[in-house]
């Protein structure tokens, strides 16, 4: 993997394996809830976090429950997280790539959350679910084409 990002994502403080890992479970909820793409952009901070979708309209406040009760479902599972390399060839046919550098090596790095979910991403996770704590979405809104949900969670 690319060890110099690895690096800066070890230095920087604001950094927060907890609510990364969080985003990734999210996102593939999302996708399976909604059939929609992972988030496109986010703001992953230790206290709140948000991700923003491509979608059609705001969220009901039953599918928020929802979402809070599948995150949460998966997180206390306890998967196993863990890294899994692919040659960027095998990688191109099973995962959207457009988010990878371009310099990123010959390699790519897959995060895989037991059998929920497998990512591309050079981040820093959990290597249990139940590291996460409790996920809550605090607000959702939309404007624009763009599904904006923000959570935070509580370490138990
Ligand atoms: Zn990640």
């Amino acid at each position: 993997m690319n060890e110099d990002l690895h690096q800066e994502i070890k230095s920087n403080k604001q950094y927060n394996p907890q609510m990364h890992s969080a985003e990734h479970i999210l996102n593939q909820t999302m996708v399976r809830m909604f059939n929609c793409g992972r988030s496109f952009s986010n703001h992953i901070e230790k206290k709140k976090s948000k991700c923003d979708y491509h979608f059609n309209r705001n969220l009901t406040e039953e599918e928020i429950k929802l979402i809070n009760i599948k995150v949460n479902e998966v997180i206390q599972q306890d998967l196993i997280v863990r890294e899994e390399f692919y040659t960027k060839e095998e990688a191109r046919e099973k995962f959207n790539l457009s988010k990878l550098p371009d310099d990123a090596g010959e390699k790519v790095r897959v995060i895989n959350i037991g059998e929920y979910d497998a990512c591309p991403c050079s981040g820093l996770h959990v290597t249990h679910t139940n590291e996460i704590g409790n996920f809550k979405i605090i607000s959702t809104d939309f404007k624009e084409n763009v599904l904006r949900i923000r959570f935070k969670l509580q370490i138990e």
